[in-house]
């Protein structure tokens, strides 16, 4: 017999969503090669790294040049430096973690999928419907099966348990990618119950919460009391600070965590340990600037120019009276379709017609048909251009 392969890649729906869009762009702009296309599409920020970061990398990257400061391997789970920030970070908000409850990883999207590595392939896996595909399909991976829970507009894309709901594995996304929508206290706290309540988990995918600006929304899911014997953290530089290109993220395993009499942070550090090698040094520095005061100032004006960008869209379609969810502690729009439209449909018609491009909700799942994502994360400029157009183009109706 010769090797075989892991048939389970064979059950992933092909992710034609970014590779369609790039496609129908690529397409249109070779026949309208005069068009100036506008893209709020995008996931990725735009603005580079604040000065005070870009400054200690800098430094960083100096130490590594001198044989007296180099760094070789550093400790699979974070340099105490950042974890330290990190635990300032949490500390501020009043959320006491212990230092090796927090693991610094090289992004939140590969800590969400190796973290499967933790559980048996039995247990009932529950994801919203639209969600960040990741989720689904690193379970598909594993040969998991996947319910979804579905977010509509009867509940503002913020599904909650159902009496008779049964699950071992729940994802929760706040704000929401793509929905743009984002728990209450009392939201989490009806999870973290029937977590508590089932011996359930939940993955708390927590990557935009420097996005909430509200102060009576939890911006992490340990706000919650109860949330540390049910609730794993996940959370990232990315959109906080522009590490998209960098890399670097952490999560959070609580000690109170234990299953099958056994410690789910016992059980990460180990699989750390063994399959990672940590972050680079250089990257780990340039994370810890993010929390100096500086840093934080300097963070704090990118985000403000994200927010503005979301407000001009929100405020748009307010007067345009289109149904939106988010925009407002979190970069992304969740739009309704006008006129009925599909998600496709209006792609085509807003490419085609404004010379704007958005991300069709369709690929976000069965329940984003007829929605469309746009984000914040564009130069203002160009963002207001295309708002613009957008209401040229829908005032037409
Ligand atoms: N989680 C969500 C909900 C995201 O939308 C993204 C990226 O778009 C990630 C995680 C990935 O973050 P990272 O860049 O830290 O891997």
């Amino acid at each position: 017999m010769s090797m075989r392969v892991n048939m389970h890649y064979a059950d992933l729906k092909d992710s034609y969503l970014f590779s369609s869009i790039a496609h129908k762009v690529s397409a249109y702009q070779q026949t309208h090669p005069d068009a100036d296309i506008i893209r709020l599409g995008i996931g990725d920020v735009t603005l580079p790294l604040v000065p005070a970061v870009v400054e200690e990398m800098g430094r960083a990257v100096g130490e590594m040049g001198r044989k007296e400061s180099f760094h070789g391997y550093g400790p699979e789970q974070g340099y105490d430096f950042l974890r330290q920030a990190i635990q300032g970070y949490y500390g501020s908000r009043q959320i006491r973690l212990d230092m090796d409850e927090i693991f610094v990883g090289d992004g939140a999207k590969s800590d969400l999928g190796n973290i499967l590595d933790l559980f048996d392939q039995e247990n009932r896996v529950l994801v919203p419907d639209p969600v960040y595909p990741v989720y689904v399909d690193t379970n598909v991976m594993a040969g998991r099966s996947v319910a979804f829970m579905n977010a509509t507009e009867d509940n503002g894309f913020l599904p909650l348990p159902e009496p008779g709901l049964k699950a071992d594995l729940i994802y929760l996304c706040s704000p929401n990618n793509p929905t743009g929508a984002v728990y209450t206290r009392e939201g989490l706290k009806a999870w973290v119950d029937f977590a508590l309540n089932q011996g359930a988990l939940i993955l708390f995918d927590a990557a935009y919460e420097a996005f909430i600006s509200d102060p009576l929304l939890p911006r992490s899911i340990y706000e919650i009391e109860g949330a540390r014997g049910c609730a794993i953290e996940f959370s990232s530089f990315s959109k906080t600070a522009g590490f998209t290109g960098v890399r670097c993220g952490y999560t959070v395993v609580p000690h109170e965590l234990v299953f099958d009499g056994i410690s789910l942070n016992k059980m990460w550090l180990r699989r750390q340990t063994t399959k990672f090698n940590g972050v680079s040094y250089v990257v780990q520095r340039a994370a810890a600037a993010v929390f100096t005061q500086r840093g934080q100032q300097e963070i704090a004006s990118s985000l403000a120019y994200y927010r503005e960008n979301a407000k001009t869209i929100a405020q748009a379609l307010e007067k345009m009276g289109i149904d939106y969810t988010g925009g407002k502690n979190s970069p992304y729009i969740w739009m309704k379709c006008p006129n009925g439209m599909t998600s496709w449909d209006f792609f085509d018609h807003l490419l085609s017609q404004a010379h704007v491009v958005g991300t069709p909700g369709a690929g976000f799942g069965a329940n984003g048909e007829g929605f469309f994502r746009l984000t914040a994360f564009g130069d203002q400029a160009k963002t207001r251009q295309a708002v613009a157009r957008l209401q040229a183009l829908l005032s037409e109706r």
